[in-house]
């Protein structure tokens, strides 16, 4: 069986087409970035998610500045994921999600102070 690969938008490196996340950065949309709340496919410069109506850029909580809602800050380059606490789960959400998109539970966890 044939296996396509395709390149990882955030590091470069090719990985296999059925793979959920790169294992050379971690990312977990390494073909293209999704919407943090509904998880549609989203473009850098859109302003609000077609889906949900979510605004796709935030603050980011390490340096402030606004950034796109991918895994990193643009500006500062920390990380905008925390881990869901459900331990059966452990997904990477975005630090803004009330919700975990994978097993629904609530997301407490804070980024920064
Ligand atoms: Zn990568
Ligand atoms: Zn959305
Ligand atoms: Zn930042
Ligand atoms: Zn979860």
């Amino acid at each position: 069986m044939a296996s396509y690969k395709q390149t990882c938008i955030h590091c470069g490196t090719l990985i296999d087409r059925d793979v959920r996340f790169c294992p050379t950065c971690g990312s977990q949309s390494p073909f293209g970035y999704l919407c943090p709340s509904c998880l549609r496919p989203i473009a850098p410069g859109q302003p609000l998610c077609a889906g949900c109506g979510r605004p796709l850029y935030v603050s980011c909580p390490h340096c402030g500045e606004p950034t796109f809602v991918g895994e990193r800050c643009d500006r500062c380059g920390q990380s905008l994921m925390v881990r869901c606490e459900n331990k059966r789960c452990g997904a990477l959400q975005f630090f803004q999600n009330q919700r975990c998109t994978v097993c629904g539970k609530k997301c407490k966890a804070k980024l920064g102070k």
